[in-house]
Protein backbone atom coordinates (compact mmCIF):
# COMPACT_ATOMS: atom_id res chain seq x y z
CA UNK A 1 0.00 0.00 0.00
CA UNK A 2 1.15 3.49 -1.00
CA UNK A 3 1.35 5.93 2.02
CA UNK A 4 0.57 9.30 0.77
CA UNK A 5 2.50 12.26 2.80
CA UNK A 6 2.00 16.10 1.61
CA UNK A 7 4.96 17.87 0.27
CA UNK A 8 5.74 19.07 4.13
CA UNK A 9 5.30 16.15 5.71
CA UNK A 10 7.93 14.53 3.14
CA UNK A 11 10.29 16.93 3.58
CA UNK A 12 10.21 16.68 7.42
CA UNK A 13 10.54 12.69 6.79
CA UNK A 14 13.51 13.23 4.45
CA UNK A 15 14.69 15.66 6.70
CA UNK A 16 13.85 12.75 9.78
CA UNK A 17 16.04 10.07 7.92
CA UNK A 18 18.71 12.30 7.13
CA UNK A 19 19.73 12.99 10.27
CA UNK A 20 22.99 11.43 11.65
CA UNK A 21 22.91 8.51 14.24
CA UNK A 22 24.63 9.96 17.32
CA UNK A 23 27.66 8.69 18.01
CA UNK A 24 29.56 10.40 21.24
CA UNK A 25 28.37 8.38 23.62
CA UNK A 26 30.70 5.96 24.61
CA UNK A 27 34.91 6.57 25.57
CA UNK A 28 36.14 5.48 22.67
CA UNK A 29 35.15 8.40 19.62
CA UNK A 30 35.18 10.99 22.69
CA UNK A 31 38.74 9.66 23.38
CA UNK A 32 39.29 10.33 19.74
CA UNK A 33 37.53 13.95 19.04
CA UNK A 34 39.38 15.26 21.98
CA UNK A 35 42.58 14.66 20.70
CA UNK A 36 41.88 15.65 17.32
CA UNK A 37 41.52 19.66 18.59
CA UNK A 38 43.87 18.86 21.68
CA UNK A 39 41.04 19.46 24.00
CA UNK A 40 42.37 21.09 27.93
CA UNK A 41 39.62 19.99 30.00
CA UNK A 42 38.66 23.48 32.15
CA UNK A 43 38.47 22.36 35.93
CA UNK A 44 36.71 25.84 36.22
CA UNK A 45 34.08 24.97 33.91
CA UNK A 46 33.23 21.99 35.97
CA UNK A 47 33.78 19.50 32.78
CA UNK A 48 32.69 15.78 33.27
CA UNK A 49 31.97 14.66 29.24
CA UNK A 50 29.47 11.49 29.38
CA UNK A 51 30.41 8.37 28.14
CA UNK A 52 27.17 5.95 28.52
CA UNK A 53 25.06 6.09 25.84
CA UNK A 54 22.66 3.96 28.48
CA UNK A 55 22.73 6.88 30.69
CA UNK A 56 22.04 9.42 27.32
CA UNK A 57 18.89 7.43 26.06
CA UNK A 58 17.47 7.75 30.04
CA UNK A 59 17.76 11.59 29.96
CA UNK A 60 16.29 11.56 26.66
CA UNK A 61 13.14 9.39 27.40
CA UNK A 62 12.78 10.99 30.80
CA UNK A 63 12.62 14.40 29.46
CA UNK A 64 10.02 13.04 27.26
CA UNK A 65 11.36 15.09 24.01
CA UNK A 66 9.07 15.11 20.98
CA UNK A 67 9.11 16.43 17.53
CA UNK A 68 7.40 19.22 18.37
CA UNK A 69 9.85 20.44 21.10
CA UNK A 70 12.50 23.43 21.59
CA UNK A 71 14.86 22.15 23.78
CA UNK A 72 17.62 24.57 25.52
CA UNK A 73 20.41 22.56 26.30
CA UNK A 74 23.02 24.17 28.85
CA UNK A 75 26.49 23.67 28.39
CA UNK A 76 26.80 20.97 25.60
CA UNK A 77 30.50 20.18 26.15
CA UNK A 78 31.68 17.91 22.97
CA UNK A 79 28.12 17.84 21.79
CA UNK A 80 27.13 14.71 23.01
CA UNK A 81 23.60 14.70 24.70
CA UNK A 82 23.43 17.73 21.88
CA UNK A 83 23.30 14.78 19.20
CA UNK A 84 20.67 12.55 21.23
CA UNK A 85 18.61 15.94 21.65
CA UNK A 86 18.58 17.00 17.86
CA UNK A 87 17.78 13.61 17.10
CA UNK A 88 14.33 13.87 18.63
CA UNK A 89 13.22 17.33 19.26
CA UNK A 90 12.38 19.99 16.68
CA UNK A 91 14.87 22.49 17.71
CA UNK A 92 18.00 22.88 20.15
CA UNK A 93 19.54 25.79 21.46
CA UNK A 94 23.10 25.35 22.73
CA UNK A 95 24.70 27.40 25.14
CA UNK A 96 28.16 26.86 25.62
CA UNK A 97 30.53 29.20 27.53
CA UNK A 98 33.77 27.74 26.65
CA UNK A 99 36.00 28.99 23.39
CA UNK A 100 37.97 25.87 22.65
CA UNK A 101 34.61 23.82 22.58
CA UNK A 102 33.23 25.79 20.02
CA UNK A 103 34.76 24.15 16.92
CA UNK A 104 34.30 20.94 18.30
CA UNK A 105 31.19 21.16 18.31
CA UNK A 106 30.78 22.69 14.86
CA UNK A 107 32.15 19.58 13.41
CA UNK A 108 30.12 17.02 15.76
CA UNK A 109 26.91 18.55 15.39
CA UNK A 110 27.93 19.71 11.38
CA UNK A 111 24.96 16.87 10.44
CA UNK A 112 22.12 18.47 12.57
CA UNK A 113 20.33 21.16 10.88
CA UNK A 114 17.89 21.82 13.66
CA UNK A 115 20.90 22.93 16.39
CA UNK A 116 22.22 26.49 17.33
CA UNK A 117 25.38 27.23 18.99
CA UNK A 118 25.10 29.87 21.15
CA UNK A 119 28.63 30.71 22.90
CA UNK A 120 27.77 32.64 25.71
CA UNK A 121 28.16 32.31 29.38
CA UNK A 122 24.18 31.09 30.02
CA UNK A 123 24.00 33.39 33.07
CA UNK A 124 24.27 36.10 31.02
CA UNK A 125 21.71 34.93 28.14
CA UNK A 126 17.94 35.94 27.80
CA UNK A 127 16.21 32.57 27.78
CA UNK A 128 12.82 34.56 28.02
CA UNK A 129 13.11 36.46 24.97
CA UNK A 130 14.83 32.61 23.51
CA UNK A 131 11.90 31.31 24.39
CA UNK A 132 10.00 33.89 22.84
CA UNK A 133 11.88 33.72 19.62
CA UNK A 134 12.21 30.41 18.97
CA UNK A 135 8.67 28.96 20.83
CA UNK A 136 6.20 31.75 20.53
CA UNK A 137 6.49 32.33 24.12
CA UNK A 138 5.26 28.30 24.34
CA UNK A 139 7.02 26.61 27.32
CA UNK A 140 10.25 25.27 26.80
CA UNK A 141 12.36 21.54 27.75
CA UNK A 142 15.69 22.78 29.34
CA UNK A 143 18.03 19.60 29.20
CA UNK A 144 21.62 19.79 30.44
CA UNK A 145 24.26 17.53 32.21
CA UNK A 146 24.84 20.67 34.15
CA UNK A 147 28.46 22.16 35.12
CA UNK A 148 28.12 21.93 38.99
CA UNK A 149 29.42 25.16 40.30
CA UNK A 150 26.81 26.82 38.99
CA UNK A 151 23.95 24.69 39.45
CA UNK A 152 21.80 26.51 41.98
CA UNK A 153 21.80 29.95 39.85
CA UNK A 154 20.56 28.38 37.27
CA UNK A 155 17.82 26.20 38.35
CA UNK A 156 16.77 29.44 40.71
CA UNK A 157 17.12 31.93 37.21
CA UNK A 158 14.81 29.34 35.10
CA UNK A 159 11.95 29.95 38.15
CA UNK A 160 12.83 33.29 39.32
CA UNK A 161 12.95 35.06 36.01
CA UNK A 162 10.09 33.51 34.47
CA UNK A 163 11.13 31.95 31.90
CA UNK A 164 8.09 29.52 30.26
CA UNK A 165 9.81 25.91 31.48
CA UNK A 166 7.84 23.09 30.81
CA UNK A 167 10.04 21.00 32.92
CA UNK A 168 13.72 20.37 32.99
CA UNK A 169 15.86 17.36 33.16
CA UNK A 170 19.49 17.46 34.54
CA UNK A 171 22.24 16.09 35.47
CA UNK A 172 23.58 17.32 39.14
CA UNK A 173 25.67 16.23 41.84
CA UNK A 174 23.84 13.47 43.95
CA UNK A 175 23.54 15.61 47.08
CA UNK A 176 21.85 18.22 45.11
CA UNK A 177 19.08 15.94 43.68
CA UNK A 178 18.91 14.93 47.47
CA UNK A 179 18.41 18.33 48.70
CA UNK A 180 15.81 19.23 45.83
CA UNK A 181 13.50 16.25 47.16
CA UNK A 182 13.68 16.18 50.45
CA UNK A 183 11.44 18.07 53.45
CA UNK A 184 12.02 19.11 57.19
CA UNK A 185 13.99 16.60 59.36
CA UNK A 186 16.72 16.35 56.98
CA UNK A 187 20.27 17.87 56.79
CA UNK A 188 19.65 18.32 52.92
CA UNK A 189 16.54 20.28 53.56
CA UNK A 190 17.54 24.09 52.86
CA UNK A 191 16.24 26.80 50.48
CA UNK A 192 16.78 25.12 47.29
CA UNK A 193 14.62 22.64 48.49
CA UNK A 194 11.45 24.75 49.18
CA UNK A 195 12.49 26.92 45.94
CA UNK A 196 12.01 23.60 43.70
CA UNK A 197 9.01 22.35 45.44
CA UNK A 198 7.21 25.53 45.55
CA UNK A 199 7.83 25.94 41.62
CA UNK A 200 8.06 22.51 40.46
CA UNK A 201 7.72 18.60 41.07
CA UNK A 202 11.08 17.11 41.34
CA UNK A 203 11.67 13.01 40.54
CA UNK A 204 14.88 11.18 40.66
CA UNK A 205 15.41 9.70 37.34
CA UNK A 206 18.39 7.61 37.73
CA UNK A 207 21.32 7.72 40.31
CA UNK A 208 24.91 7.86 37.71
CA UNK A 209 27.98 6.82 38.99
CA UNK A 210 31.47 8.35 37.90
CA UNK A 211 32.23 5.80 35.89
CA UNK A 212 29.88 7.35 33.23
CA UNK A 213 32.14 10.38 32.86
CA UNK A 214 35.45 11.79 31.67
CA UNK A 215 37.28 12.89 33.76
CA UNK A 216 35.42 10.69 36.47
CA UNK A 217 33.88 13.02 39.17
CA UNK A 218 34.77 12.65 42.41
CA UNK A 219 31.49 12.17 43.49
CA UNK A 220 28.28 10.35 42.10
CA UNK A 221 25.80 12.07 40.14
CA UNK A 222 22.24 11.62 39.81
CA UNK A 223 19.35 12.73 36.67
CA UNK A 224 16.13 14.49 38.51
CA UNK A 225 13.50 16.01 36.06
CA UNK A 226 11.35 18.84 37.57
CA UNK A 227 7.97 18.98 35.84
CA UNK A 228 6.84 22.78 36.85
CA UNK A 229 3.60 23.16 38.35
CA UNK A 230 1.10 24.93 36.55
CA UNK A 231 0.32 26.87 39.74
CA UNK A 232 2.12 26.29 43.01
CA UNK A 233 1.02 23.96 45.72
CA UNK A 234 0.60 27.37 48.12
CA UNK A 235 -0.89 30.71 48.21
CA UNK A 236 1.61 33.43 48.68
CA UNK A 237 0.38 36.82 48.21
CA UNK A 238 3.79 38.12 48.58
CA UNK A 239 6.53 35.43 46.77
CA UNK A 240 9.44 38.12 47.47
CA UNK A 241 8.72 38.12 50.83
CA UNK A 242 8.38 34.03 51.23
CA UNK A 243 11.61 33.74 49.87
CA UNK A 244 13.40 36.11 52.33
CA UNK A 245 12.40 34.47 55.15
CA UNK A 246 13.14 30.91 53.82
CA UNK A 247 16.80 32.77 53.17
CA UNK A 248 17.28 33.79 56.22
CA UNK A 249 16.23 30.66 58.07
CA UNK A 250 18.59 28.84 56.46
CA UNK A 251 21.05 30.83 56.55
CA UNK A 252 21.26 31.31 60.29
CA UNK A 253 19.88 27.60 60.56
CA UNK A 254 21.20 26.98 64.40
CA UNK A 255 19.16 30.11 65.38
CA UNK A 256 15.80 30.08 66.25
CA UNK A 257 13.64 31.78 63.69
CA UNK A 258 12.42 34.77 65.90
CA UNK A 259 16.21 35.76 65.65
CA UNK A 260 16.72 34.95 62.55
CA UNK A 261 14.16 36.61 60.76
CA UNK A 262 14.91 39.52 63.25
CA UNK A 263 18.94 39.60 61.91
CA UNK A 264 18.42 39.22 58.65
CA UNK A 265 19.49 43.38 57.21
CA UNK A 266 16.88 42.51 54.30
CA UNK A 267 14.04 41.83 56.64
CA UNK A 268 14.40 42.93 60.27
CA UNK A 269 10.97 41.86 61.37
CA UNK A 270 10.62 42.64 65.14
CA UNK A 271 11.29 39.24 67.49
CA UNK A 272 7.31 39.83 69.43
CA UNK A 273 5.75 39.81 65.53
CA UNK A 274 6.75 36.60 64.57
CA UNK A 275 6.25 35.49 68.08
CA UNK A 276 2.37 36.52 67.69
CA UNK A 277 2.06 34.94 64.28
CA UNK A 278 4.08 31.57 65.46
CA UNK A 279 1.53 31.56 68.12
CA UNK A 280 -1.68 32.09 66.07
CA UNK A 281 0.08 29.35 63.89
CA UNK A 282 0.05 26.96 66.78
CA UNK A 283 4.00 26.72 66.60
CA UNK A 284 6.75 26.71 69.45
CA UNK A 285 8.33 30.35 69.93
CA UNK A 286 11.53 28.86 69.81
CA UNK A 287 11.03 26.69 66.51
CA UNK A 288 13.97 26.81 63.80
CA UNK A 289 13.29 27.62 60.43
CA UNK A 290 14.45 24.43 59.37
CA UNK A 291 11.19 22.66 61.26
CA UNK A 292 8.58 23.96 58.80
CA UNK A 293 7.11 22.71 55.79
CA UNK A 294 6.67 24.75 52.67
CA UNK A 295 2.91 25.57 53.38
CA UNK A 296 3.93 26.83 56.78
CA UNK A 297 6.55 29.15 55.23
CA UNK A 298 3.53 30.39 52.78
CA UNK A 299 1.44 30.97 56.10
CA UNK A 300 4.10 32.61 57.92
CA UNK A 301 4.59 34.67 55.04
CA UNK A 302 1.07 35.84 54.32
CA UNK A 303 0.40 36.56 58.39
CA UNK A 304 3.93 38.52 58.55
CA UNK A 305 2.43 40.44 55.85
CA UNK A 306 -1.21 41.03 56.70
CA UNK A 307 0.55 42.22 60.28
CA UNK A 308 3.22 44.60 58.80
CA UNK A 309 -0.18 46.47 56.51
CA UNK A 310 -1.80 46.62 60.06
CA UNK A 311 1.26 48.67 61.20
CA UNK A 312 1.18 50.70 58.42
CA UNK A 313 -2.48 51.75 58.65
N1 LIG B 1 26.76 18.17 27.97
C1 LIG B 1 28.11 17.65 27.93
C2 LIG B 1 28.09 16.18 28.29
O1 LIG B 1 27.12 15.77 28.92
O2 LIG B 1 29.03 15.49 27.95
C3 LIG B 1 29.05 18.43 28.86
C4 LIG B 1 28.59 18.57 30.30
S1 LIG B 1 29.79 19.30 31.37
C5 LIG B 1 29.28 18.65 32.92
C6 LIG B 1 29.28 20.99 31.58
C7 LIG B 1 29.41 21.89 30.34
O3 LIG B 1 28.96 23.20 30.68
C8 LIG B 1 30.83 22.06 29.83
O4 LIG B 1 30.84 21.94 28.44
C9 LIG B 1 31.22 23.48 30.25
O5 LIG B 1 32.18 24.08 29.42
C10 LIG B 1 29.87 24.18 30.15
N2 LIG B 1 29.73 25.38 31.00
C11 LIG B 1 30.31 25.64 32.20
N3 LIG B 1 29.95 26.84 32.67
C12 LIG B 1 29.09 27.36 31.74
C13 LIG B 1 28.38 28.59 31.66
N4 LIG B 1 28.47 29.52 32.63
N5 LIG B 1 27.62 28.81 30.57
C14 LIG B 1 27.52 27.88 29.58
N6 LIG B 1 28.18 26.71 29.61
C15 LIG B 1 28.94 26.44 30.68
Amino acid sequence: MALLYTDAEEAERTREMSKPIPNLGNSKNTIEILNKYKFVFQKRYGQNFLIDEHVLGKIIRSADITEQDFVVEIGPGIGTLTQYLAAAAREVAAIEIDDALIPILEDTLSGYENVTVIHEDVLKVDLRKLAQEKNGGKPIKVVANLPYYITTPIIMGLFENQVPVDSITIMVQKEVADRMKTGPGSKDYGALSLAVQYYARPELVANVPPNCFMPRPRVGSAVIRLTRHEKPPVEVRNETLMFRIIRASFNQRRKTLVNGLGNAPELRIPKEQTTTVLEEMGLPAGIRGEALELSQFAELANRLEEQMEKTLE
